[in-house]
């Protein structure tokens, strides 16, 4: 066989749809030769906590909780996209830095995105799933009629510590 068993594949993108392409459906890696390289969108710096925990170890020095915004699956580390957040937090709707999107999908929905990054290695295809799940909701905007609310929820929902 000429195959090259070895060569490693190295994903580069903070867009996610992109990502999830080199996940099975039950979120697994489907090449264990793959590398993540994620940077986000606002600081480009590439440490999102997603890593191939078979190579590699994820370090809260290079690798960060990101967020990954389920109206248009661009990610971002979570630091930034909060910031970011805050900055929008007076007007109407808040938008994605990168395209623009509206961040909420209706008003009823508080959880505006997704913050992982921070699951242990076994729990991160349940990561991978909610994503993928969370890109799969294709339903045409509604203007929220809260925005300022809906947010802080979400804040407080964030800011809710992880079990070890
Ligand atoms: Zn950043
Ligand atoms: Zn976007």
């Amino acid at each position: 066989m000429a195959q090259e068993a070895d060569e490693i594949t190295t994903v580069e993108t903070h867009y996610f749809p992109e990502v999830l392409e080199h996940f099975d459906d039950h979120g697994h890696l489907i090449d264990p030769n793959t590398k993540f390289n994620i940077g986000c969108y606002i600081c480009h710096v590439a440490n999102l906590g997603l890593v191939n925990h078979a190579s590699e170890q994820r370090s809260s020095l290079t690798h960060e909780p990101f967020a990954v915004l389920p109206r248009c699956g661009h990610a971002f580390g979570y630091q930034c996209i909060m910031g970011w957040l805050l900055l929008d937090i007076n007007k109407k709707n808040p938008k994605c830095p990168a395209c623009r999107k509206e961040v909420y999908s209706n008003k009823n929905s508080p959880e505006v995105f997704l913050i992982v990054g921070v699951s242990p290695p076994e729990e991160q295809h349940m990561e991978i799933n909610a994503i993928r799940k969370s890109l799969r909701l294709k339903e045409p905007l509604s203007p929220p009629s809260q925005t300022g609310p809906a947010v802080w929820d979400f804040i407080r929902f964030a800011a809710m510590p992880h079990g070890p």
